[in-house]
């Protein structure tokens, strides 16, 4: 005679003398175990995700970055457009905006910088004063 716990729930003949139920306590630590294991692949795969979409988001700044810079030649607005997308970009994926991003940049207008063209440079006191058109002043320790 079969005894409930030996017994394996499994109807079919051929697998009548597989163990089906594994000891509980030994249920209990695969468990852990897989659960451990599946929570950490997401830890990598999250870790990895974010890594890529920083890439991405940096590339797409100094993408809009040379965008900004060919269009500020002949169309102030468009330039404009690209220089707000890539501080969104910049600001979503908490990223730094490269340092001549911020230079050529009005940080009151949006404005993309072209000094002799739409902004005034003047060294004083050992800075870089760049003003802009709209009349905001920046400015730079000398470099
Ligand atoms: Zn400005």
């Amino acid at each position: 005679m079969v005894t409930l716990e030996n017994s394996v729930s499994c109807q079919t003949d051929s697998c009548q003398s597989v163990p089906v139920h594994p000891p509980p306590i030994l249920q209990v630590r695969q468990y852990i175990g897989t659960a451990a294991r599946l929570s950490l692949e997401r830890n990598i795969n999250r870790h990895t995700h974010e890594t890529e979409d920083m890439d991405i988001a940096a590339e797409r700044i100094e993408r809009l970055h040379e965008l900004a810079r060919a269009a500020a030649a002949d169309d102030d607005e468009l330039a404009r457009s690209y220089v707000r997308l890539a501080r969104r970009v910049a600001e979503r994926n908490r990223l730094p905006l490269p340092r001549t991003f911020r230079r050529f940049t009005c940080d009151e207008c949006d404005a993309y910088l072209r000094p002799g063209d739409n902004a005034r440079v003047r060294l004083q006191d050992g800075h870089v004063v760049i003003t802009c058109e709209c009349g905001a002043h920046a400015r730079y320790p000398y470099d």
